[in-house]
């Protein structure tokens, strides 16, 4: 398992960390590809096995897929699970009829434990950091990130410290609460926390934001699990939302895998949709810049894609351009109305997750999409996340007066 920086700048990899972005170039460091020497018919075989099993590790929707994942302990019963992955892919009339498109699917991955796909990626990095011993996980959370850590560090009997911005949903505050995490309250927005936690969190603390490879990693199951549950079929398009673009890198390195190993044999255009107020990545992406300019202020009523400055926007980039894809940006009412379509098929999402949604139809609209193209929208964050319409500052200013600590930084 060896350490290398996401961009080819030439940094000497005994000085990389892998809970920190490269000391040289501030891109985030990845895990080397190891892959499975099995052919794809032997791993498709034995994955499918895994599903009649009962252990524990073979039931996680992501461990069952342990062959694409780094080798962090042989001990099985050492893996910190709560079952995550294993979420369905779904039709829906009334989104399909939306979109303006004859097969569009949605897998949910806010149906996981703590309802957001920061699951799939926590189970692994929290099994990597009780594995080398560590005592206390920290991130920087807009929230979903942060009910998540609590929730695998509690399991893991690890301290869980969470730095949070100035505007977070209060649902999912409340939830890193209730799983024993000590909130430590930045100020400014998640940008803003990212670089006060960076900057306080000691060698001791083990860092696990959106960088963290291991995250990662476990993030790409997601992918393989769709790709499963579509008999191997890669459809046309994957359509997701992008807030600090994990998830997108997560795609493109499950591609990578699931190419070099035969799995699938040919690519899907991926297609990542941003808020309009929280747009950095589609404006550097529209513009042919060769850098992201982060944006100071972003503003959208989705809380889990307000993020300015995205960390993983390189290896986003490297996916769109590797899978002729593309990104877009969309409205808060667009937004909202999609979140309303998605709830009329019965599956309901949080705000963010709908702007995958409202993107499809805009891209179906723009001619990108094709009617009778087969289209799979990946949802994030699960309903109850923001069971509010986001027109009201309530809720997120009632989280104020329980944040104990204010450090104002
Ligand atoms: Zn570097």
């Amino acid at each position: 398992m060896r350490l290398q920086c996401s961009e080819p700048c030439g940094v000497d990899p005994s000085l990389l960390r892998e809970d920190r972005v490269c000391v040289a170039c501030g891109a985030p460091v990845e895990l080397e590809a190891e892959r499975p020497a099995a052919s794809a018919e032997d791993l498709r075989e034995l994955w499918r096995r895994r599903r009649a099993s009962l252990a524990p590790a073979d039931c996680s929707g992501v461990w069952r897929f342990r062959e694409l994942l780094p080798p962090i302990t042989p001990a099985l019963d050492e893996v910190v699970t709560l079952g995550e992955g294993n979420t369905p892919v779904l039709r829906g009339g009334a989104t399909a009829r939306y979109a303006g498109l004859a097969d569009l699917r949605i897998k949910h991955l806010g149906w996981n434990p703590t309802g957001s796909f920061k699951d799939t990626g926590m189970t692994v990095a929290v099994t990597r950091a009780a594995v080398r011993g560590a005592s206390i996980v920290a991130c920087a959370s807009t929230g979903n990130t942060a009910a998540s850590m609590a929730a695998y560090a509690a399991r893991a009997g690890l301290t869980a410290r969470v730095y949070l911005p100035r505007s977070v949903a209060a649902a999912k505050v409340a939830q890193a609460e209730a799983y024993g995490a000590e909130l430590v309250r930045v100020g400014g927005s998640f940008d803003d926390a990212l670089v006060g936690m960076l900057g306080k969190a000691d060698p001791s603390t083990y860092v696990l934001n959106s960088l963290n490879p291991f995250r990662v990693a476990g993030q790409k199951t997601f992918l393989v699990e769709l790709m499963e549950q579509l008999g191997w079929q890669v459809p046309d398009v994957i359509v997701l939302p992008g807030g600090n673009l994990g998830n997108l890198s997560a795609c493109g390195a499950a591609l990578d895998d699931l190419m070099a190993l035969g799995l699938i044999d040919r690519l899907p255009r991926m297609a990542v949709v941003q808020a309009e107020g929280a747009n950095p990545f589609v404006r550097m992406w529209r513009s042919g810049a060769e850098r992201l300019s982060p944006l100071a202020d972003p503003r959208t009523i989705a809380s889990a894609i307000r993020i300015g400055a995205p960390v993983s926007w390189r290896r986003a980039a490297r996916t769109l351009r590797a899978t002729a894809g593309t990104a877009l940006d969309v409205g808060d009412g667009a937004i909202a109305e999609a979140r309303r379509v998605i709830g009329h098929d019965g599956i309901g999402c949080e705000l963010g997750s709908a702007a995958a949604l409202a993107g499809a139809r805009a891209l179906r609209q723009a001619g990108w999409i094709d009617e009778h193209e087969r289209v799979v929208c990946l949802l994030t964050g699960h309903l109850l996340k923001e069971p509010g319409t986001g027109d009201s500052d309530a809720a997120e200013s009632a989280v104020d007066a329980r944040v104990g600590v204010e450090t104002g930084c």
